[in-house]
């Protein structure tokens, strides 16, 4: 499994995303981001996708 803590991508958020490979939690992050935050993907900055992709981390 892999994880990712919203607040880790600069959220003031306790939402953690899990999912089975960083793609999955990838898009699921983005869904998370227009459902909790309003941000859409085409609103999301390049600073904010990286720091989705280098925040993932893998969980047992
Ligand atoms: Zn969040």
């Amino acid at each position: 499994m892999k994880r990712l803590a919203c607040r880790d991508v600069g959220l003031d958020c306790d939402y953690v995303i899990l999912g089975d490979s960083n793609e999955e939690v990838t898009a699921k992050a983005f869904k998370h981001a227009w459902e909790a935050h309003a941000i859409s993907a085409e609103e999301m900055t390049s600073d904010m996708k990286t720091s989705i992709n280098e925040n993932i981390v893998a969980t047992e």
